[in-house]
């Protein structure tokens, strides 16, 4: 893969932890899971965007931008730690919010990430829902440059061929870890949704030609147009990476059945997936993302999906921040 050869700065605690998630597994009567801890990169609450953001800065940096801008929801994750990035290596920060989910409350409007956003120093820019993103962001960056300034315009989610990097050093990662713990991996679990982190995970894992299998949790979108996207991305960071031949679609895999409603809208399947990982592992999740993921996993568990033996890795994308975002739905 020679991942060295593109320029990184380094942003989180990598690499994250691997653990066994003993207790959840005996209560849910196998198979054996394992938590690949990507709420610990260590970024302001860190994150799964941490991982992307080492190659996005980089990037910025070598183009001699001093502010970065990206987008998101209100209580956007990435937002947060795009600022925690700023700050650290120094650039100024702009951050582009979208109003997209209704009826937010008190908490959702000023809790959680928002709070951190304004304590990392960011500039919070608010948009109505539905509004036209790539376009809000251009109209962003055309103001620093009025203004003298060199802005780098990071996507939604981070989730280009250089951000995805992030996801092929990740899939790297376990592997590395799966050996030295002399176990074999079959399967990958996660929340997805911009796509980055799915599309980077395939084209590492299948680049290594390791044989683990990817499945991503939609959190908003259905089925086909997340597989759409992940392909388009995948093929896109394979060609980025030097890869020869055309990258295999055949690992590209999302579920669609566990976001409810919509984007950022609890359900009670998170709100149980939430309390028993606390009660079992000790683990927060997150409301919108990594909460809804697991209460993916869970249920397929229950439905008999996976063979009792088999090894699946949940990789937890973070966003724990969002929870104090969410305290009124977990309100008794
Ligand atoms: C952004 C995010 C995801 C989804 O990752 P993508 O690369 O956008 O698909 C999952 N979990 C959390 C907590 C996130 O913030």
């Amino acid at each position: 893969m020679q991942l060295g050869r593109f320029p990184r700065v380094r942003l989180g605690h990598l690499p994250t932890p691997l653990e066994p998630m003993t207790r959840l597994s005996d209560r849910l009567g196998g198979p054996r899971l394992w938590i690949k801890r990507d709420d610990c990169t260590g970024l302001a609450t860190g994150g799964n965007k941490t991982r992307k953001l080492e190659y996005l800065v980089a990037d910025a940096l070598s183009q001699g931008a001093d502010t970065l801008i990206t987008l998101g929801a209100l209580q956007s994750n990435h937002a947060r730690q795009t600022a925690a990035a700023a700050a650290k290596v120094g650039l100024k920060c702009i951050l582009v919010l979208e109003e997209r989910v209704s009826q937010p409350t008190e908490a959702y409007r000023h809790n959680g990430n928002i709070l951190l956003d304004r304590l990392l120093g960011a500039t919070l820019k608010y948009v109505p829902r539905d509004t036209q993103m790539v376009e809000a962001g251009e109209r962003a960056a055309d103001d620093v440059r009025r203004a003298g300034g060199n802005p780098y315009i990071i996507p939604v989610g981070g989730s280009n061929p250089i951000g995805a990097l992030g996801y092929v050093g990740c899939a790297a990662e376990i592997l590395q870890q799966a050996a030295d713990l002399g176990i074999r991996l079959d399967r990958v679990v996660h929340a997805t949704g911009s796509s980055g982190t799915q599309a980077g995970l395939i084209a590492g894992f299948d680049g290594m030609q390791s044989g683990v299998r990817v499945l991503g949790i939609t959190v908003g979108r259905p089925r086909g147009v997340q597989e759409k996207n992940v392909a388009a991305l995948v093929d896109e960071t394979w060609a980025h990476l030097g890869l020869k031949g055309a990258a295999p679609h055949d690992n590209i895999e999302a579920n669609d059945a566990y976001f409810g409603e919509a984007y950022g809208i609890p359900t009670p399947a998170m709100k149980e997936a939430v309390q028993l990982l606390a009660e079992t592992e000790s683990l927060l999740f997150d409301p919108v993302y990594s909460g809804k993921a697991m209460s993916g996993l869970i249920d397929l568990i229950r439905k008999g999906t996976f063979g009792k033996d088999e090894n699946i890795v949940f990789i937890h994308t973070g966003g724990q921040a969002g929870l104090f975002a969410y305290e009124p739905a977990f309100a008794a």
